[in-house]
């Protein structure tokens, strides 16, 4: 045998320089629009493996206790005349930002559900496990010219696990955060309170208080090209009245918006926020989002529902649109790219892959804290079931 592998490098070598000795480019991925623009690659209708929730004081749930209710204002009464800056700040109960919760409340899923998972024994030691929004970030890349990113990736027993890393830059703007930004925020959880009831046949309360430690997330299977996901996503709400009423195609997914009174507001609109809209909701098989118009009083007084699958239509024609095939792609080759450079097993190692605007995707390499972020417990549980061979002859 041949360690330098003669029949991979059979081309011609014109150096006389043994070429393993040569010095190896640090490897990098571009995200130009224009080197991904193939066909829509595969990918695999999303089925729903399960959910879980999360309270008041941010405690995992494994079942649906926080979904809510698609329950709109009466299509034949005045219209909504929804107040967003109502019970702000005095009824708000922000979520700790500063708690970096990473991949914990999906892998205690995880852990929960690895012994029957679809897709047959070793499927997850093939998968790609991570966040619906990460996967939202790597979509909206090619075309993303203002913030950048981090992922964090380890494989362990096989599985590649992606978790981002809030970038110094991100976390700056966090904790510099503008009193107006941080009020918009609470207008946007404001909007699903006025839009969703506890129970299938109740009202809306918008009397309460918003609490952003609740949420409902919905664990997904499906494939990109080559790559099995499994991912999560937090889901507004479910449509009793829809005629599926199978997850994912029952969920809802509400946003708020500027309301728009040009042609140019709602040109940018679509080349911008639809992008984002859309990347996050095709990628759990979300049918619609519906939008709130807010007017600079922080009223809403129209709703528009966008078909996640027609969003595109709206810039197929604009030269400077986005494309889903672009995304996908992209996406997909960050995905190879990810896979072929953690080769090690070691959930204590992390390949840490960096992104800003204008440049490629870089890759350092490190170990332990800070930056490893599959827990002991999981780590550790993982590791009693696995089958390995024994240590000693099993006595027969
Ligand atoms: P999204 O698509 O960006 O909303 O994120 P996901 O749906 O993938 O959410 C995954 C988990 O991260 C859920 O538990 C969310 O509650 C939580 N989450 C959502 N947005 C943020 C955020 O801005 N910061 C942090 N730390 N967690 C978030
Ligand atoms: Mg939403």
């Amino acid at each position: 045998m041949d360690p330098r592998g003669t029949k991979r490098g059979a081309e011609k070598t014109e150096v006389a320089e043994p070429r393993n000795k040569l010095p190896r480019p640090a490897p990098s991925l571009p995200t130009d629009p224009a080197l991904y623009s193939g066909p829509f690659p595969f990918y695999r209708r999303p089925s729903e493996l399960g959910c879980f929730s999360l309270d008041a004081q941010r405690q995992y749930h494994g079942d649906a206790r926080a979904l809510r209710y698609y329950s709109p204002p009466p299509t034949n009464g005045p219209g909504p005349n929804f107040d967003l800056r109502d019970g702000y700040p005095d009824r708000y109960q922000p979520r700790d930002e500063e708690v970096q919760e990473r991949l914990d409340h999906l892998l205690c899923w995880l852990l929960e559900h690895r012994g029957r998972l679809e897709g047959g024994p070793g499927w997850l030691a093939e998968a790609i496990v991570t966040w619906r929004g990460h996967l939202t970030k790597l979509l909206t890349t090619p075309y993303e010219r203002q913030e950048g990113w981090q992922l964090a990736a380890s494989r362990f027993q096989g599985t590649l696990y992606l978790s981002e890393v809030e970038t110094p830059n991100a976390r700056a703007q966090r904790l510099a955060r503008p009193p107006l930004l941080r009020e918009l925020m609470y207008m946007g959880y404001k909007f699903e309170q006025y839009m969703c009831a506890d129970k299938p046949g109740s009202s809306p309360d918008p009397s309460g208080e918003v609490n952003t430690n609740v949420a409902f997330c919905s664990v997904l299977r499906s494939r990109l090209g080559s790559h099995p996901l499994l991912f999560s996503g937090e889901v507004d709400c479910t449509d009793p009245q829809t005629p599926s009423t199978q997850p994912p195609t029952c969920y809802v997914e509400l946003k708020t918006s500027k309301e728009m009174h040009s042609p140019g507001q709602w040109r940018s609109f679509y080349r911008h926020k639809l992008l984002k809209w859309w990347a996050q909701s095709f990628l759990p098989g979300v049918p619609n989002v519906v939008a709130g118009f807010r007017n600079p009083e922080g009223f809403v007084s129209s709703l528009k529902t966008f078909p996640t699958m027609k969003m595109f239509d709206y810039v197929r024609n604009d030269r400077d649109g986005w494309n889903p095939s672009v995304c996908m792609n992209f996406c997909a080759a960050f995905l190879s790219f990810a896979q072929s450079t953690v080769v090690q097993d070691d959930p204590s190692l992390v390949h840490l892959f960096s992104w800003e605007p204008g440049g490629p995707v870089t890759v350092s390499v490190h170990r332990d804290a800070p930056y490893a972020f599959l827990p002991i417990w999981y780590v550790e549980a993982m590791t009693q079931d696995f089958p390995s061979p024994p240590k000693t002859p099993s006595p027969k």
